[in-house]
């Protein structure tokens, strides 16, 4: 069974790519077969992975308006994921798309042919609630929510709630809500703690564990196109391990994830 997993907040910079592209290669690790979608027309994820987005010959936005079959579109990365490439062609996807009926559910018609090819697809959400994110939404089996842990990290986040319950009522009955990821991390103070609890109180969201740490060496990785979890003591890399094992033992034993209250 291929599980589907959507990672997405309409705020920019709370980690997404970087957790799709360090999840991946965690999973990667763990002897699963990862493909990684980058739903993103500015393509961070794409480039992150050593490919550079305005060489690609095709991308995602092909496959989404039909053009191509996802077969021909996926490309090797260092890391051992496989990768639905974008580039800033999938900017006019958007307005192809929302003329289309059905305009929801095309990115999960065209996983389709190649899912089970993959145990985990991950899926890079675009910082917005558009119809992309409704895609990533729609096709996914699940979905978490990064948040950095900061003054009004939660702002936003009602409005992501919502827009996830309408996806369960209209699209998608089956998307389970994971919860929040507390990523750029800084165990020291306890404000972080406190924005957390905050959020968890406020929304009734599961705070996942663990926490992702603020360190340096993910900018690092991403300028070079290396492999994100190359640094063996890189505690942020250490940290998505966790969280990668923590998947595969609810996916495979079934049980709850890990969570924030009881980690501490
Ligand atoms: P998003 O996809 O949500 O916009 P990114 O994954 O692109 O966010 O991350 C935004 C920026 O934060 C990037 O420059 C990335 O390298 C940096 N970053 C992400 N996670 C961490 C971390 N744990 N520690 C330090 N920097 C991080
Ligand atoms: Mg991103």
């Amino acid at each position: 069974m291929t599980r589907v997993l959507a990672i997405a907040n309409q705020k920019g910079g709370v980690a997404k790519t970087t957790t799709v592209a360090s999840l991946g290669a965690a999973l990667s690790a763990l002897s699963q077969r990862v493909l990684v979608v980058d739903l993103d027309p500015q393509a961070c994820l794409t480039f992150s992975l050593g490919h550079d987005p305005d060489k690609l010959e095709m991308s995602v936005h092909d496959v989404l308006i039909g053009e191509q079959k996802i077969g021909n579109v996926l490309l090797d990365t260092a890391d051992g994921v496989t990768l639905l490439p974008a580039n800033i062609d999938l900017a006019g996807a958007e307005a192809l798309l929302l003329m289309r009926p059905g305009r929801e559910f095309t990115l999960r018609r065209a996983l389709d042919p190649a899912s089970s090819d993959f145990d985990v697809i991950l899926i890079d959400c675009p910082p917005s609630l558009g119809v992309l994110t409704l895609n990533g939404l729609t096709a996914a089996d699940s979905v978490i929510v990064p948040l950095q842990c900061e003054t009004l990290a939660h702002r936003g986040v009602g409005q992501l709630l919502r827009t996830v319950t309408e996806v369960q009522q209209i699209t998608n009955p089956d998307l389970a809500l994971l919860g929040a990821l507390p990523t750029l991390y800084d165990a020291r103070t306890t404000h972080s703690r406190d924005v957390l609890a905050d959020v968890s109180d406020r929304y009734g969201l599961p705070v996942l564990a663990p926490p992702i740490p603020r360190t340096v060496r993910f900018a690092e990785a991403s300028a070079s196109g290396a492999s994100i979890l190359a640094g063996r003591k890189n505690k942020g890399a250490v940290a998505y391990r966790e969280l990668a094992a923590n998947l595969l033992k609810t996916w495979t034993e079934g049980g709850e994830l890990n969570t924030f209250a009881s980690y501490e």
